[in-house]
């Protein structure tokens, strides 16, 4: 448990997750990862010499044809923090949506949601679980479907909610948790969603798994890769074709204006 601890202390302090007095509420899912930030922030706010406050707070998808509220509230009952819930339709909203990714319009919806109620009950941060394999999938997500190297940060500002988002789970591996779970006998919900498990997301799951499986080396550099600093050495980013356009004329000798030597 001491090691276990100690992971979540290092994210809080390298990242400067959490200051005296924060008002954190936890996007709790009701699934392993965000049960297991709950009972780890109960925990690090007991043990903290800054004192800062939390609160729970799950969407109901309306994904499954029961929300199991009881469960949830007394789950948090248990670690003293307030918890509380509201319906956005998800399935509705995918319906409707003109992007045929339904995670994004699902995670656009949820995160909205979490974020306006956060403001409205005057938190100042908003606790999420995203752990380590989700950041080195997200990075590889972003290279593989977007071209772009990019993943989510253990803190974010947002500067147009006013509100941060903190991921101390960050150092935790995905395999990590489900063991610490379940030592810890916390009974994650079942995902009731029918896009689970059959997401662009998954593929880069899997892909990272076999890769990991003939070598365990694949995935730390991965996620040494994610890391900003000298290792990074990349190409300038690409010139639009007028400023191509220009420095051509003006190697040849043109004028740029009159396109004449
Ligand atoms: S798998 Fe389902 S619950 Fe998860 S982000 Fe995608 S649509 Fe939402």
């Amino acid at each position: 448990m001491k090691e276990i601890i100690s992971r979540v202390w290092r994210a809080i302090i390298e990242f400067s997750l959490i200051e005296a007095d924060d008002r954190i509420l936890i996007g709790l899912s009701g699934g392993k990862d965000s049960l297991f930030l709950t009972y780890m922030l109960a925990h690090i706010r007991r043990h903290s010499a800054r004192p800062f406050s939390l609160g729970a707070f799950t969407i109901d998808t309306r994904f499954g044809e029961t929300f199991p509220q009881q469960e949830l509230q007394n789950f948090c009952d248990q670690l003293d923090i307030p918890f509380d819930s509201t319906i956005v339709d998800i399935p509705r909203a995918i319906a409707q949506a003109k992007v045929p990714d339904p995670c994004a319009t699902c995670a656009y919806f949820r995160r909205g949601a979490l974020n306006r109620i956060a403001g409205e009950r005057g938190y100042n941060k908003v606790a999420l679980a995203h752990h380590h394999d989700d950041a080195v999938e997200t990075f590889m997500m972003g290279l593989f479907y977007a071209g772009r190297l990019k993943t989510f940060l253990p803190k974010t500002p947002q500067e147009r909610s006013g509100l941060t988002i903190i991921r101390p789970l960050v150092y935790f591996r995905e395999r990590e948790i489900i063991e610490n779970a379940n030592q810890l006998g916390l009974q994650p919900l079942k995902n009731p969603c029918p896009y689970n498990g059959n997401t662009k997301r998954q593929e880069i799951k899997e892909m990272l798994s076999n890769l990991e499986a003939k070598d365990p080396e694949y995935y730390r550099r991965f996620s040494a890769a994610m890391r900003s600093g000298e290792s990074a050495e990349l190409w300038p980013a690409e010139p639009d074709r007028y400023t191509l356009k220009g420095r051509y004329l003006d190697f040849r000798g043109y004028d740029k204006n009159t396109q004449q030597r």
